[in-house]
């Protein structure tokens, strides 16, 4: 049963907390932008390059709402020439350049979803789960790496959560929230300790709640929860931390990258699909854990 809180664990993230990742995403577009500066120019002879640049900087200036810059409609030579003309101490194009350039650099958030048998969950469903195989789905993942790169990654989720999960994940992308990893537990012969202990992102896992009391399945087994780096969200269960390696991250005032605080990207992408948060959940937080059942 869901444990809601009776008052919030944490309290909504500070603005002196959140003001220094501001700022660090700020630093690094301009870093960025100096960086595109010749690689486009190196762009000029493939023909193949130029034209996606242009598709992607008339992508860039629609969604940035910077009609006058018209970029979907110019040849490729008149998208480049445009962007020659900004001037570096223009702050506005400058920040356009900057929106062309993270498009230029990142492929845009990308998802597939596929069906799963028995034999490629070989560890982490047996017969007598609680949900059959042909009721779950392998979901391919874009995800921004604490490398700041992007990566394809994979969860196993129910055929119902499908369609939050890829919401959840396609901001997630937007926001650059790093991910350490994303491998279908299966990769960790569906032993929970040892993919927490990756800090691996998973979500289908066969198993019963941790929790202690009468043997009860997981929502993990029904593939309707899902464990965001676990390492950097530990779950406090009866004075254990799960894993050991989050005792790192068990102050949670302290916020560090692919951290859930309250106001934080990732809890705000759950939540905005009606998705709960364990780190509400008072006397064991689970700061990893999202789920759509509350549980
Ligand atoms: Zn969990």
């Amino acid at each position: 049963m869901p444990r809601w809180p009776t008052q919030a664990v944490h309290g909504p993230a500070t603005g002196s907390q959140q003001r220094p990742a501001f700022r660090q995403r700020r630093s690094v577009a301009w870093v960025e932008v100096r960086r595109a500066e010749a690689t486009v120019t190196s762009w000029r002879a493939d023909p193949v390059e130029v034209s996606w640049f242009a598709r992607l900087a008339g992508h860039a200036a629609s969604r940035s709402g910077f009609a006058a810059a018209g970029a979907t409609e110019q040849t490729p030579t008149q998208a480049m020439s445009a962007i020659h003309l900004i001037g570096p101490a223009d702050y506005v194009p400058m920040r356009v350049l900057a929106l062309v350039v993270l498009a230029l650099q990142a492929p845009p958030f990308s998802h597939s979803v596929s069906r799963v048998t028995a034999s490629q969950l070989p560890y982490s469903w047996h017969a007598g789960c609680p949900v059959a195989p042909a009721q779950l789905r392998r979901v391919r993942l874009a995800y921004w790496g604490f490398d700041r790169k992007p990566h394809v990654g994979a969860v196993v989720v129910n055929a119902d959560a499908v369609g939050d999960v890829v919401r959840v994940f396609a901001r997630l992308y937007a926001a650059r929230f790093p991910i350490r990893r994303m491998r279908p537990i299966d990769a960790y012969r569906a032993s929970d300790e040892r993919s927490l202990e990756a800090d691996n992102t998973a979500a289908f896992n066969c198993r019963y709640a941790v929790a202690p009391g009468p043997k009860r399945w997981s929502v993990h087994a029904f593939g309707r929860a899902i464990d965001v780096n676990p390492v950097e969200n530990p779950y406090l269960e009866g004075g254990r931390v799960h894993p050991r390696s989050g005792r790192a991250y068990l102050n949670r005032a302290r916020v560090r990258p692919g951290m859930a605080v309250s106001g934080g990207s990732l809890v705000r992408a759950f939540g905005a699909v009606g998705w709960a948060w364990g780190g509400r959940w008072t006397g064991s937080p689970d700061y990893q854990h999202f789920s759509s059942t509350g549980g």
